[in-house]
């Protein structure tokens, strides 16, 4: 059983509830966790409320040493962290080991160099005589809500930016995958954060909203569903609380006539089915010329046919199960209905008759863009290909939908793949490879897949506010 973490110490939840938390490879209950109310997350707010001042106020090269110390303590926790992270969430162990440690810890470093960069600027102003300048100043008491996917690496996105920035957090993973982010919050409070900086509240969809709608948070940063977007940009709006959104996708990949095609289905192999296509950048509608459709199509059904399935744990697995069952049935259900809409499953598509949550690939030929398979989000295995006939079609068909968080190009033409990045509206465009995201770069949407960016400057933007000073040096006043 985990408790919640509040004012720097670990208590069950006030009414004693709890939720388990499900091994995916085999359904099996891993343990149980407090499940925030009303009260915990009033208390959390309170204690995050309290330590603000006095965080804000810490110097600057002393946060830098907490947050240094949390990427040291990550990384002497490595394979602990690893193999929670593959239990609780399904993800392999490799990648966990490889990606999800090591760049969780890389991110607290990264951010830990902001500490002592994040600065103003004297600004040119009409005025004789005043000296302007401006301060960057933490936002103060942040909700950091996090999605299933990627549970450890999400929560560093948000954790190193919002605390190198001066801010106090209250965190909330989601009720499927809490484990590596209370293990990760236990090795902040052994990094030494004060009391009440950092707070931990598990839970469900009730405790999300419940802190996000609390009058005395300042901004709630949330990475999950569009659908659940939404819902927070109302429950902000009364306070008019700073809000960044990192939402769902349905990234295209466009694959030119003159694409290395090899290149183009290993690489789209990974791009779509990396982490079983549970994944927001995941590239999930495929533009190919329809000269090499047919090869494409095929290439890539006997490519995904061809991965071993099987647990995290296993090293010989390439694709891990489905978050849970209610997601396999979701994904199987978008799967009938892109037969029923008559798309041509040519591989794949089925659960897979063994204990836990695992899932066929799913490949389609003949897909058309009014299909819901072109245009909703699985978040899994499924591959629809698409045929186009002239090249200047594809952006208008790439963003017809309200998505724009990532695509892909594959072509050996510079100008081809430039043009298309320059007009395609989404955060990321991947020319010739497969979706990464890095702390030192950008990540976020356009349109209906977020609000803001995070990594890189972008974060120091969304974690302070900015204030102006201005001083009449003259005489007398002004
Ligand atoms: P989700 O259902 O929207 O949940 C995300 C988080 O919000 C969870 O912690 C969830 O708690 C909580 N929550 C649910 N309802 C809430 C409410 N009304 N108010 C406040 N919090 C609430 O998303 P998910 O299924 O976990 O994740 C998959 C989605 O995340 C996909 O759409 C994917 O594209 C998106 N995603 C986006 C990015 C990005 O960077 N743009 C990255 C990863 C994932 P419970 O889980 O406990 O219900």
């Amino acid at each position: 059983m985990s408790d919640l973490f509040i004012g720097g110490a670990w208590s069950p939840a006030a009414t004693g509830r709890s939720f388990p938390t499900l091994n995916p490879a085999d359904g099996t209950v891993i343990t149980t966790c407090a499940e925030a109310g009303p009260a915990d997350v009033d208390r959390a707010v309170g204690a995050a409320r309290e330590a603000a001042d006095a965080w804000a106020a810490h110097p600057e090269h002393l946060r830098a040493r907490l947050l240094w110390r949390v990427a040291d303590l990550i990384e002497a926790n490595a394979e602990e962290l690893a193999e929670l992270e593959s239990r609780d969430s399904g993800q392999l162990l490799g990648v966990a080991r490889e990606v999800s440690v090591p760049g969780t810890a890389e991110h607290f470093r990264y951010f830990a160099g902001w500490c002592t960069k994040i600065q103003g600027a004297v600004l040119p102003v009409a005025f004789p005589d005043t000296l302007h300048y401006t301060r960057r100043e933490p936002v103060g008491v942040c909700a950091l809500i996090t999605p299933w996917n990627f549970p450890l690496m999400i929560a560093a996105w948000k954790l190193a930016p919002a605390l190198a920035c001066g801010n106090t957090v209250i965190i909330k993973p989601a009720e499927q995958t809490p484990l590596s982010t209370v293990r990760l919050v236990e090795l902040m409070s052994e990094a030494g954060f004060p009391p009440g900086v950092v707070n931990l509240l598990t839970g469900g969809p009730g405790t999300g909203r419940a802190l996000a709608a609390h009058p005395a948070v300042d901004k709630i940063s949330f990475t999950g569903s569009t659908e659940v977007g939404r819902s927070l940009v109302s429950a902000a709006a009364g306070g008019l609380k700073r809000l960044t959104l990192e939402l769902g996708g349905k990234a295209p990949s466009i694959i030119a006539a003159d694409a290395d095609l090899d290149a183009a289905v290993a690489g789209n192999l990974t791009g779509a089915l990396f982490h079983s296509g549970q994944v927001c950048a995941a590239y999930a509608r495929f533009y190919v010329d329809r000269k090499r459709a047919d090869e494409f199509t095929e290439k890539m059904a006997a490519g995904a046919a061809a991965l071993r399935i099987g647990p995290g744990d296993d090293p010989a697995s390439w694709l891990g199960p489905l978050v849970s069952e209610e997601h396999l049935r979701s994904v199987d259900a978008h799967v009938r209905g892109a037969v029923y809409e008559g798309a041509d499953l040519v591989g794949g598509g089925r659960r897979v008759d063994r204990p836990g949550f695992f899932y066929e690939p799913a490949v389609f030929a003949g897909v058309t863009d009014d299909m819901a398979i072109a245009r909703e989000e699985v978040f899994g295995p499924v591959i629809p290909v698409l045929a186009y006939d002239d090249p200047d079609e594809l952006v208008a068909r790439a963003n017809a939908l309200e998505y724009g968080l990532a695509a892909s190009i594959w072509t050996r033409d510079l100008s081809t793949a430039h043009r298309l990045a320059a007009r395609i509206r989404a955060g990321a465009i991947f020319i010739n490879m497969i979706h990464v995201p890095d702390a030192a770069t950008t990540w976020g949407g356009y349109k209906a897949s977020g609000w803001g960016r995070e990594m890189g400057p972008y974060a120091i933007d969304a974690y302070t506010e900015v204030k102006g000073v201005w001083t009449h040096l003259g005489p007398g006043s002004r």
